[in-house]
């Protein structure tokens, strides 16, 4: 069962067509790391074919005023919760570290794990951060009233509609849209998106690195955040973690003379055995990522259909190549993240950062 009760895509699209329409709205439109290798699959194009470029002006010829990446923003998730893993590994406290950037885990936690609350990151998730950087860092640089600015972002799946009404969050995302739900507006326009030609993502919140674009696919997220706390720690670059694509996922990583335990939960029902043995004081775990989505978001619920295991793989192959493709590969290197941090934040949680890019989590009994 869904774990939003957000089965059902309770459709935005009426809402983003008027906000385009809107001559006092300024659009900006972010789009979650694995659509560059799922929205092909609506036009025919084959399962896993990077499509960024065709996203990127598809976008544009929708009407979007400026058209970034959420990638932009998992860079700056890294950096906030790889430095909050720094600190509770150092001070052996509010370990196993686990991961928040899923709303579906989030909300299957705060039901039934909320003694474990504690353990979550407090870092938003990326969809969540790039609308608050949007609607104050973005505003200012460009002299544009927050008020008048409209986030809309592309995700894979309807838990993040449930994530962006949540009371912590609510103001920071105006409307989501499904892959699907894009797509549909795509054929509505009668864009021939397989023939687009390739555009770039707008400046200031559209450059992001490798470690951002595998946050779609189970063991992104870990790999993303220990490429940079190892290299933060002790200055070495991190080999590979060799994870599979299946149930529960585990590697351990030596950082500066110490073993991280790490492990990687594909869909609730894993997460769930991982923390009865954290519940019990028997887990050996540093960091936990969960996805309740097996595979990741590339599987998500608002990806085009059908879908299977192989058309999974071929999308998590998609995003890897492009992590592969020789572009930077780690957060602390995006050099817009640097120039966010020496113009704004100062450094990954200082109060600034804390006012506007961590939240809290509720004990939950219904809804
Ligand atoms: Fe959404 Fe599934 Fe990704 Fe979680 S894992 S953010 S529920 S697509």
């Amino acid at each position: 069962v869904c774990p939003t009760a957000a089965i059902t895509e309770i459709s935005e699209i009426d809402k983003v067509w008027a906000a385009l329409e809107d001559d006092s709205k300024h659009v900006v439109v972010q789009t979650a790391p694995s659509i560059q290798s799922t929205m092909g699959e609506e036009f025919g194009i084959k399962a896993g074919t990077i499509v960024t470029g065709k996203l990127a002006a598809s976008l544009r010829r929708l009407g979007f005023d400026r058209v970034f990446s959420t990638d932009f923003a998992a860079d700056l998730t890294i950096m906030e919760e790889g430095n909050e893993f720094i600190q509770r590994f150092k001070g052996n406290k509010q370990l196993p570290h686990i991961t928040s950037c899923c709303p579906g885990w989030v909300k299957f936690c705060e039901h039934n794990y909320h003694d474990l609350m504690d353990n979550l990151s407090s870092a938003k998730s990326p969809m969540s951060m790039f609308s608050a950087i949007s609607k104050s860092y973005y505003a200012e640089q460009t002299d544009i009233d927050p008020e008048s600015i409209y986030t809309v972002a592309i995700m894979p799946c309807t838990a993040k509609k449930f994530e962006k009404d949540r009371e912590e969050l609510v103001g920071d995302t105006d409307a989501v849209l499904t892959t699907r739900e894009l797509a549909r507006m795509i054929k509505e326009m009668g864009i021939q998106f397989a023939t687009l030609e390739n555009e770039e993502y707008d400046e200031m919140l559209g450059a992001h690195t490798g470690a951002a674009t595998i946050f779609g696919t189970t063991g992104g997220v870990t790999e993303a955040a220990l490429r940079t706390v190892k290299e933060e720690l002790d200055g070495e670059a991190l080999g590979r973690l060799g994870l599979g694509f299946e149930g529960i996922q585990e590697a351990t990583v030596e950082i500066d003379g110490q073993e991280v335990n790490v492990a990687i939960a594909n869909g609730l029902a894993n997460a769930a055995k991982i923390l009865d043995e954290v519940r019990a004081g028997n887990s050996k775990y540093h960091f936990i990522e969960v996805m309740a989505c097996p595979n990741g978001c590339v599987g998500g619920g608002g990806q085009p259909l059908p879908t299977s295991k192989e058309i999974k793989q071929k999308r998590a192959q998609g995003l890897r190549n492009i992590d592969e493709s020789g572009i930077i590969r780690k957060s602390h290197k995006n050099p817009m993240i640097i120039k966010l941090y020496e113009d704004y934040l100062h450094e990954p949680l200082s109060g600034h950062s804390h006012h506007l890019l961590h939240t809290k989590y509720q004990k939950r009994d219904q809804n």
